[in-house]
C-alpha cells in the first residue's frame, strides 16, 4: 500500500515514522520546500509543489498512491483544498490529520483575529514590544507597524518586507516553558502574536504569556474543505491506514 503524506508538521513526521515501521506500507512524505534544511521523515521524501489540483491528481496516478493523508499545518489552506480536489479526481481515499486548536483558559488575555492584517491592527493598541511567532511568511502584514519593536522567531531568516524595528531569533521548535519565560523576560515582551496552530510543540509560549499577564493576539484558523474525514491524532491516522489497506 502506497501512502502519500502531505507534510511539514511534527505530526506528519511522526506519522511517517509510524507507517514506515509497518509491513506492507510504502510511505512517501511531501514537503513544500519552504525550509532550507528540513527535518526529514522516515521513508521516501519528495520536495516541491505538485502544480495545483491537476498536478497532484496526476502525481497520485503516476505513483500508484492508494491513500493520501493531509497532515499539513492548519494554516496551509491551499494544499488542503488541492488535496481534496485531487483525491476526488483520482478516486483515492483522503484523510486529514488536524491537531485541535488551542483553547483559552482562566487567566488568558486572548484577542482572536481573522487574519495577519487584523493582527497587525489589533497589536497596535496592546503593546510596544511584540513577540511575533507567526512564521517568516506573512511578515508583510506588519511592515507598516513603525511604532513598535518586533522580535520575529523563525526557522530561516525572513526576507523583507518586515517591520523597520525587527530583531530576528532563528530557532526551531519544540519550545519548552522555561525557554519561553526567558524569551519574554529577556526581550521585555509586552504582547505575543501567534496563529492558532494547536499542538504541544509551541504551546508553552501561551502558558508563559498567561503567567506574565501578557496579551495574546491569536489568528483564527482558515476554512478547511468540506466532507474530508478527519482525525486528531497520529494513532488514529495509523488506524485509518490499517483499515484502508
Ligand atoms: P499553502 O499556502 O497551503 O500551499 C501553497 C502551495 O505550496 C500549494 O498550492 C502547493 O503548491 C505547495 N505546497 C504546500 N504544502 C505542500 C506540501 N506538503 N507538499 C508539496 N507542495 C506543497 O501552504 P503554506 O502555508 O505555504 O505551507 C507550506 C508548507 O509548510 C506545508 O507543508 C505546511 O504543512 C508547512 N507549514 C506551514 C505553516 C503555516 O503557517 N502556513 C506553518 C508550519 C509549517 P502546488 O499547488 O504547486 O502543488
Amino acid at each position: 500500500m502506497h501512502v502519500l503524506i502531505l507534510g511539514g508538521t511534527t505530526e506528519a513526521r511522526e506519522l511517517a515514522g509510524a507507517l514506515h515501521a509497518r509491513a506492507g506500507v510504502r510511505v512517501t512524505s511531501s514537503l513544500a520546500g519552504r525550509v532550507a534544511a528540513p527535518r526529514l521523515p522516515a521513508g521516501e521524501v519528495r520536495i516541491g509543489g505538485f502544480g495545483g489540483v491537476e498536478g497532484l491528481a496526476r502525481w497520485l496516478g503516476e505513483h500508484q498512491v492508494d491513500a493520501v493523508i493531509d497532515a499539513t499545518h492548519p494554516f496551509a489552506g491551499t494544499i488542503s483544498f488541492n488535496a481534496a480536489g485531487a483525491a476526488a479526481c483520482a478516486h483515492v481515499p483522503l484523510l486529514a490529520l488536524r491537531r485541535p486548536g488551542w483553547v483559552a483558559g482562566a487567566g488568558d488575555d486572548w484577542h482572536p483575529v481573522g487574519s495577519l492584517e487584523e493582527a497587525a491592527r489589533v497589536v497596535r493598541g496592546l503593546g510596544g514590544r511584540v513577540f511575533l511567532t507567526t512564521g517568516r511568511m506573512g511578515l508583510a502584514a506588519f511592515a507598516d507597524c513603525a511604532e513598535q519593536w518586533f522580535l520575529v522567531r523563525s526557522v530561516d531568516a525572513p526576507e523583507p518586507p518586515f517591520p523597520p524595528r525587527t530583531e530576528v531569533l532563528l530557532d526551531r521548535g519544540p519550545f519548552g516553558l522555561e525557554g519561553e519565560r526567558e524569551v519574554l523576560r529577556r526581550y521585555a515582551i509586552d504582547v505575543l502574536v501567534t496563529k492558532d496552530s494547536g499542538g504541544a510543540a509551541t504551546a508553552p509560549k501561551l502558558v508563559a504569556a498567561r503567567e506574565a499577564g501578557i496579551p495574546v493576539v491569536i489568528v483564527r484558523r482558515p476554512a478547511v474543505p468540506r466532507g474530508v474525514e478527519e482525525v486528531a491524532s497520529v494513532a488514529d491516522a495509523v488506524g485509518w491506514v490499517a483499515r484502508e489497506g
